[in-house]
């Protein structure tokens, strides 16, 4: 295959042209960071677990009907997508109370909110992604109302299924962060989930001993790390049963 053009480079993803026309090759890195860049790291196979657990919950999100960008998995470290439009928005779903609603409003960390909370943020790292109402992202045409409608209640249709799905292997959905694109079909537009879900953008808690199993991990210098996201994709079911602690993500890949 020749080689393809970046279109732009993440912190944690590369997108480069796909091979058709409203496809683009989504590559996952293993650099991370944290606090909007400030802390950079590696996790060491990050990239590969992030590819199959986001594929993972992108496949079972389409089979109840939620519209994804993702269309198939390419290898180890790439997925194609759909070409959309990014909404400049950070769409947080939270269950528990932990990370910035905790500090921001001093709610113990696990207390469990009476419902679901959406908080929304503007999409920008020089204003280091400001949280926003509805009535901004409406005055300053980042979505319009009926984009929100779309936005928040799909938003809530993913937080239950996923509530579900992780429960069922022991884990608690505490909260996450999803980003939405407008696809363009001839001239009908539909909102459709975009970008990744993985233990990069959720919070993950094993559900009796509270252990965290996703990016705190690294951002709270915690160690560790690879592991949590393993654990994960084990439990999921699209990794063999750990037979030691120390295995590495890429060699355990099929
Ligand atoms: O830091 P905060 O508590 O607001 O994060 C809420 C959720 O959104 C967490 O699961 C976190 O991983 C995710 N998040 C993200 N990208 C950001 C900010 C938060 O994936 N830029």
């Amino acid at each position: 295959m020749g080689r393809r053009r970046q279109l732009y480079e993440g912190k944690a993803k590369i997108l480069f042209e796909g091979p058709e026309p409203g496809t683009l090759v989504q590559y996952f890195k293993d650099d991370a960071t944290a606090g909007n860049g400030a802390k950079k790291g590696v996790i060491t196979g990050k990239g590969v677990l992030n590819n199959r657990i986001s594929e993972h919950l992108m496949l079972r999100l389409h089979e109840i009907g939620i519209p994804t960008h993702f269309i198939r998995r390419l290898n180890m470290r790439e997925q194609l997508i759909r070409e959309v439009e990014i909404i400049p928005l950070e769409v947080v779903i939270r269950n528990v109370a932990a990370g910035s609603l905790s500090k921001r409003l001093g709610i113990k960390e696990g207390t469990r909110l009476p419902h679901p909370i959406v908080e929304y943020y503007y999409k920008n790292d020089s204003l280091h992604d400001p949280m926003v109402s509805e009535e901004h992202i409406t005055a300053f045409g980042w979505a319009c109302a009926h984009d929100l409608e779309d936005i928040v209640s799909l938003s809530m249709r993913i937080n239950d299924f996923l509530c579900g799905l992780f429960i069922g292997i022991g884990i608690t959905l505490v909260d996450f962060k999803l980003e939405f694109g407008r696809l363009w079909e001839n001239d009908n537009m539909r909102i459709v989930l975009a970008d990744e879900i993985s233990p990069d953008n959720c919070r993950l808690w094993d559900a009796k001993t509270s252990q965290k199993l996703d990016k705190d991990r690294f951002r709270q210098d915690m160690g560790k790390v690879e592991e949590a996201y393993q654990e994960v994709a084990m439990r999921l079911g699209i990794l063999p049963e750990a037979t030691n602690s120390d295995m590495k993500g890429p060699e355990v890949m099929q």
